[in-house]
């Protein structure tokens, strides 16, 4: 299985994305993981990535798309993977189509998780709380969203215009949105 998953901030793409990979055993690529990690490390991806993450911008994109590349060049998603956060705007699905045709694969499916901004914004919130992500704050959840609804959004279209599009809509519980999923990708 290779899977994009997208879906705004705060729509449980991280939970779900670490049950598919379960599920269908191919590794969760998470580029919001890799480049936390690479912050805490200090590392000099870390401090090109740092203020942008800060502000809730997207990450330039030679910086992301050279990391994804690296990523995808690794043996262990030989089986498949599942990209979670990534591509986050048009340009990244275009240099991502030329990562797969380098591979010589293909996606079987986008998984667009939807929820409204104002679920999203109260469970982002509330995860501030527990996990004191330094992006979890009010103006910054703010502007995350913006950025999703302005350069991520369009990628909707982008998938659904390939038929590879399948929305599950993100509320209720995480078992159920997983099942849900679950149902849609195999009813593909
Ligand atoms: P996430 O954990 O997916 O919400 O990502 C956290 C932050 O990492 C985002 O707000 C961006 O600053 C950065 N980031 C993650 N994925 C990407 C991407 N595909 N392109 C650019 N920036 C990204």
């Amino acid at each position: 299985m290779r899977i994009v998953l997208l879906g705004p901030p705060g729509a449980g793409k991280g939970t779900q994305a670490a049950r598919l990979a379960e599920r269908y055993n191919i590794p969760a690529i998470s580029t919001g993981d890799i480049f936390r990690a690479n912050v805490s490390g200090k590392t000099p991806l870390g401090l090109k990535a740092q203020e942008y993450m800060t502000a809730g911008a997207l990450v330039p994109d030679e910086v992301t798309n050279a990391m994804v590349r690296d990523r995808l060049d690794q043996d262990d998603v030989a089986s498949g993977f599942l990209l979670d956060g990534y591509p986050r705007n048009p340009d990244q699905a275009v240099e991502l189509d030329g990562m797969l045709s380098d591979l010589k694969v293909k996606l079987d499916v986008a998984i667009e998780i939807t929820a409204d901004s104002d679920e999203v914004t109260q469970r982002l919130l509330g995860r501030a709380k527990i996990e004191g992500r330094s992006d979890d704050t009010e103006p910054v959840i703010r502007k995350r969203l913006e950025v999703y609804a302005t350069q991520t959004a369009p990628l909707t279209a982008f998938f659904e215009g390939r038929g590879l599009l399948v929305q599950v809509d993100g509320l209720g519980e995480i078992d159920e949105v997983t099942e849900r999923i679950v149902a849609a990708v195999e009813a593909l």
